[in-house]
């Protein structure tokens, strides 16, 4: 089976969140945006066929699926019922330190160096090295650990899942 991919439209930024969080490669139009797209719909619409258009705007739903392209229209503005309808497409939350939450890009061990870096600027006094295993965005400098974030993350995935 082939992975889904996606891209998320202007309103389903916790979504988008979500999906990466769960191992999917997932872009968001709000990221992309300002760099190179200007419109964003005509962004969403032209390119990137590989993905599957998540949208909460019909009208673009529409356009989507009229150019026979992969696109899920999301009626929900609540999150957990948007993960819901997800779940239709076959997609399964639940979390892998896969991808960086924030901005898509996968997540690799840190070197000693790196942890101590992100440990001293986030103010970390806890040495988390020692207690934890550690997954590293070199884009954003971020780390990642199955501390009590990724417990309440846990918590709500498997209400979504039951
Ligand atoms: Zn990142």
């Amino acid at each position: 089976m082939v992975e889904m991919k996606f891209i998320c439209d202007r309103m389903l930024g916790k979504l988008a969140t979500w999906l990466r969080i769960s191992g999917y490669d997932t872009l968001y139009i709000g990221d992309v945006v300002g760099e190179k797209v200007q419109d964003e719909d005509n962004y969403m619409l032209e390119n990137l066929h590989d993905r599957i258009l998540l949208t909460k705007d019909r009208e673009l739903y529409r356009k989507a699926k009229k150019s026979g392209r992969k696109a899920f229209y999301i009626s929900s503005n609540d999150v957990a019922e948007q993960l819901k309808e997800v779940k239709k497409l076959g997609v399964v939350f639940q979390p892998v330190m896969d991808r960086c939450s924030v901005c898509n890009t996968p997540l690799r061990k840190p070197s000693n160096e790196e942890a101590v870096k992100v440990m001293k600027r986030e103010g970390i006094s806890e040495d988390l090295t020692e207690r934890y295993e550690l997954w590293y965005c070199e884009k954003c400098r971020k780390l990642y650990w199955m501390g009590g974030h990724w417990r309440n993350m846990v918590r709500f995935l498997r209400k979504i899942e039951e």
